[in-house]
């Protein structure tokens, strides 16, 4: 089949892959997004939470999401109390710092849901959901990538935003070289007793680390950073028994805690990806060149790779032309080191 041609094709609608094509709406490229499953949001509340700085939001409002998620559903940091694990206290404000707030706390599923919406909304982007890559090309005019449904596509520039376990990272053969802490985060929603005053806090334990993050109301949701048995040992726990703990853990600063999700937990884990970018050309002869000159021990970086990349180019042995622009790269969207 004769593949359908693009400028750029994401592979992934995470929050990378979604904000990626919705900061490309006002270009004149032809995007497509393959994605195997649209994000939906939970009945309730949603345990997974992310903290949003201030510069990231300014970005989700310049790529026309931030004015559309419910802002009911959004709370804003006003301050933070950090403990250390003596007497040690740090406590830091919005206001001390003469900005709005610190921060926004708001679900995950919101914010893919709603990228999602404008992504759908955008005239030069191509939603192929569900879709699910099995083959990847590389030619010296474009990448070309086959769809288990048999349809194909092809780009000068295709980026991997497919999560920690890529399969576009696989199919280059990017290498990833994956840490485990041996401890998990533990997320749980819960009301509370007492008003958050929008202050996010932080204990620092024997234990391990302990964030409790205002959400809209008088509701916080918890990241424990555990080891791998504590964690365990938490999630087993009756509701009201979890409850009593993390309400312990904090000093019972909002007083009584009463369960709004049922706890989750995520592996902590460490993952460098050396190389992040490969150039658009048969895998067999980036081998030959840039391995064997900068094998992956030497560059434990994306900082690195990005440094040592012209090099490299300069160095092709096919006999082609070494200019950049002859040759896109395929970038691999995953972070070059994530917890999660
Ligand atoms: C509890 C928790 C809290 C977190 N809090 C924060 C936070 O506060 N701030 C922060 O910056 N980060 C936070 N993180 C980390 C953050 O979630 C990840 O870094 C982020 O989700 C990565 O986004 P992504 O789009 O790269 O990948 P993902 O969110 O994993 O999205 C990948 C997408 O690709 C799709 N996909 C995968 N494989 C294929 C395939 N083969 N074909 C088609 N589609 C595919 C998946 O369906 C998915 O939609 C948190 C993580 C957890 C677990």
């Amino acid at each position: 089949m004769q593949p359908t041609e693009y400028d750029l094709v994401i592979v992934g609608g995470g929050l990378a892959g979604l904000s990626l094509a919705c900061a490309l709406r006002d270009t004149r490229l032809r995007i497509a997004l393959v994605e195997q499953q649209a994000p939906c949001r939970p009945a309730g509340w949603d345990a997974r939470v992310y903290a949003v700085s201030p510069a990231n939001t300014r970005f989700l409002q310049e790529i026309g999401a931030w004015k559309h998620m419910a802002a009911e559903r959004i709370a804003p940091i006003q301050a933070m109390h950090v403990f250390g694990d003596g007497v040690a206290r740090l406590d830091f404000s919005a206001y001390q710092s003469g900005i709005p707030e610190l921060g926004w706390i708001l679900e995950s599923s919101l914010m893919a849901c709603e990228l999602w919406e404008n992504a759908k909304r955008q005239g030069n982007l191509t939603l192929l959901c569900p879709g699910t890559p099995a083959r990847l090309e590389m030619h010296s005019e474009a990448a070309v990538l086959t769809l288990t449904d048999g349809s194909a596509l092809s780009a000068r520039l295709l980026v991997g935003a497919d999560g920690r376990d890529s399969w576009v990272r696989e199919a280059q053969g990017l290498q990833a070289i994956d840490t485990p802490y041996g401890e998990l985060g533990l997320v749980a929603n819960f009301d509370c007793q007492r008003p958050h005053r929008g202050i996010a806090r932080q204990w620092f334990r024997a234990d391990g680390v302990l964030a409790w993050l205002p959400m809209a109301g008088d509701r916080i949701s918890i990241v424990w950073s555990t080891a791998d048995d504590h964690a365990r040992q938490l999630l087993a726990l009756a509701p009201d028994d979890l409850c009593e703990r993390v309400a312990a853990a904090g000093n019972h600063e909002l007083g009584v805690l009463r369960p709004l999700t049922p706890a989750a937990a995520f592996p902590l884990r460490l993952m460098r990806v050396p190389r992040t970018v490969a150039p658009r050309r048969p895998w067999s002869a980036m081998r030959r060149t840039v391995f064997t000159r900068f094998p992956a021990t030497e560059s434990t970086s994306a900082t690195r790779t990005r440094k040592c990349w012209p090099t490299c180019w300069q160095r092709r042995p096919t006999g082609r032309t070494s200019a950049a622009s002859a040759c896109c790269p395929a970038i691999s969207g995953s972070d070059a080191r994530k917890r999660s």
